[in-house]
C-alpha cells in the first residue's frame, strides 16, 4: 500500500476544477488520498484512514480487490472497447444476465449507463417513451420528492429536491414534487424505519387531483434518501406509493444508486422493503466503484411495450458510447462474484444490530439532534452553529481525518456507510472516533 507518491512532489492543484467541492478552500488546505486497500485509505503523509463512507457510497467490497484488478487487466487485453450500437460483445450479455439473477422479481431487462446521473436520466426517458409507445404521449409530467438526490443531469436535478443543486440552472418543464419524509418531531432518533409518515405518500393523490393522472409519467424516489442525510422510508410509505401508482397507471422508479448492491442486507432495497418498482436505477457498487458504470433495471412490461413496430427499427433512441463498456462489465462481473462468494449481500443485515446500537449510543454526545440508521447506513445530525450552518459538519470531517477516519459531512449531518466487509471492531472505532470528535469541538 506504499504506492509511489512523493509527499515533497505534490501535484499542481490549479487545473483540476473539483466537483461538489469548495475549490479555493480545498486548495488552500488540500486533503489527498493516495492509495487504498481493504478498509483503509492512506493519505499523503502515509497515515491510514479508516473508510467510513465506502469512498462515496460505492466501494462496498472494500478497496484494491485483486480479483477485480485481474479481471479488468484480462479484459483490457482481450477486448478493450467495442461499440454497442448495432454491435455486441459477449461480456455485456454475460453481465446483464448475472444482474438479472439478483434483480427484484421481474426487473430483468437491463440498460447499461456510466453513472447514477445517467441511469436516472435514462429511466426518466424510458418512462416517457413507454407511455408514448402505448398511445399516452400526453403523460410527460415527472414527479420527484423534496430532499431527493438523483444526480446532476437536467432530468435528475428537475426531479431532485435539494435546492442548491437546482437554483442556478434551468429545469425541465412540468415537473412537481411530493413532500419529503423527514419529520424529526415525530420520528426523532428512530431506529430503522420510522413509525410516522406513511400518509405523506398521499401527496401523490393531491398532485394527481391537481394535474390529472393522465399527464403524469412517473414518480421517482430513493427508497432511503441518502444524500439528504439517510432518511429511511416510514413504515407503509413505499407500499402506499406503489398502490397509488398502480391505481393511476403511473410508473414507479426507485433510485437505488446508494441502496443497491447490499447496503440494506439484500441486493436491492426493493427486496428489503418488498416493494417492486417498474424501473430501478443503479450505479456505484455495481463495479465496487472501481470503474464508471450504471444500470437501469426495467420490468418486462416496460421493456416489452417498446419492443414493437418494424423489427428493423431502433426501439429506443438513447445510449452512450460507453454503455456496456467491456472493461466496466468485467469489473462488474468480478464484483458480483465477490459479493456472492463472500455473502456480502447479507452482511448489512448481519451487522445491522451492532451498527444500530453503536450509532444510537451517540444520542447523548454533544451537538447531536438526531440519529438515523438502516442497514449499514447511518446519519448523525448536528445542531448547526448559529450564523454558520455547515461549519460544524465540516470541522467533523477535518477532525475525523486527523483521528484517522473518513466521514461524509453534508452541511451539519455526518453520514456513515462503510464497506460491507467492515468488522464489529471497526464499527466501534467509527462511532467512538465520532464521539471523540464531537466532544472536542464547539
Ligand atoms: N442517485 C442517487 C440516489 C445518488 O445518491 C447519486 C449519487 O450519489 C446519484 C443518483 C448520481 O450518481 P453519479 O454521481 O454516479 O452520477
Amino acid at each position: 500500500m506504499d504506492g509511489t507518491y512523493d509527499r515533497n512532489n505534490r501535484p499542481d492543484l490549479a487545473a483540476y476544477w473539483m466537483p461538489f467541492t469548495a475549490n479555493r478552500q480545498f486548495k488552500a488546505n488540500p486533503r489527498l488520498l493516495v492509495s487504498a486497500a481493504g478498509m483503509y485509505y492512506r493519505d499523503e503523509d502515509g497515515r491510514e484512514i479508516l473508510d467510513g463512507t465506502s469512498g462515496l457510497w460505492c466501494c462496498n467490497a472494500g478497496h484494491a480487490r485483486p480479483e477485480i484488478a485481474e479481471a479488468v487487466g484480462r479484459q483490457l487485453m482481450t477486448l478493450d472497447y467495442a461499440p454497442s450500437f448495432q454491435m455486441g460483445h459477449p461480456i455485456a450479455f454475460d453481465f446483464t444476465t448475472a444482474l438479472a439473477k439478483i434483480a427484484p422479481a421481474g426487473l430483468d431487462r437491463i440498460f447499461l449507463t456510466n453513472s447514477g446521473s445517467e441511469s436516472v436520466d435514462t429511466a426518466l426517458k424510458i418512462a416517457l417513451a413507454y407511455h408514448r409507445a402505448r398511445g399516452q404521449g400526453q403523460r410527460t409530467r415527472l414527479i420527484g420528492r423534496e430532499k431527493g438526490y438523483h444526480g446532476v443531469g437536467f432530468g435528475g436535478i428537475t426531479v431532485g429536491g435539494l435546492v442548491k443543486n437546482r437554483k442556478s440552472f434551468v429545469l425541465l418543464p412540468g415537473a412537481d414534487h411530493i413532500r419529503h419524509t423527514h419529520d424529526p418531531e415525530r420520528n426523532g432518533f428512530a431506529r430503522g424505519q420510522p413509525a410516522h409518515g406513511a400518509e405523506r405518500a398521499d401527496d401523490l393523490e393531491q398532485l394527481i387531483a391537481l394535474h390529472g393522472a393522465e399527464t403524469i409519467a412517473a414518480v421517482i424516489v430513493e427508497p432511503v434518501a441518502g444524500s439528504a442525510g439517510v432518511l429511511p422510508p416510514p413504515v407503509g410509505y413505499l407500499e402506499r406509493l406503489r398502490a397509488i401508482c398502480d391505481a393511476h397507471g403511473i410508473l414507479l422508479i426507485f433510485d437505488e444508486v446508494i441502496t443497491g448492491f447490499g447496503r440494506l442486507g439484500q441486493p436491492f432495497a426493493a427486496q428489503s422493503f418488498s416493494v417492486t418498482p417498474d424501473l430501478m436505477t443503479t450505479a456505484k457498487g455495481i463495479t465496487n466503484g472501481v470503474l464508471p458504470m450504471g444500470a437501469v433495471f426495467a420490468s418486462r412490461a416496460v421493456h416489452d411495450a417498446l419492443m414493437t413496430g418494424p423489427e428493423a427499427a431502433i426501439e429506443l433512441f438513447h445510449g452512450y458510447t460507453y454503455s456496456g463498456h467491456p472493461v466496466a462489465c468485467a469489473a462488474g462481473l468480478a464484483t458480483l462474484e465477490i459479493y456472492q462468494s463472500e455473502g456480502l449481500f447479507r452482511s448489512a443485515a448481519a451487522l445491522s444490530a451492532d451498527w444500530e446500537a453503536a450509532a444510537h449510543a451517540l444520542r447523548d454526545a454533544p451537538h447531536v439532534i438526531d440519529v438515523r440508521n438502516i442497514g449499514l447506513m447511518a446519519a448523525v445530525e448536528l445542531a448547526p452553529r448559529p450564523e454558520a450552518p455547515g461549519a460544524r459538519g465540516y470541522e467533523v470531517l477535518l477532525k475525523g481525518l486527523e483521528a484517522g477516519v473518513l466521514f461524509r459531512a453534508t452541511a451539519d449531518t455526518v453520514a456513515l456507510s462503510p464497506p460491507l466487509i467492515v468488522s464489529p471492531d471497526q464499527i466501534g472505532r467509527l462511532f467512538s472516533t465520532l464521539r471523540g470528535v464531537l466532544e472536542s469541538i464547539d
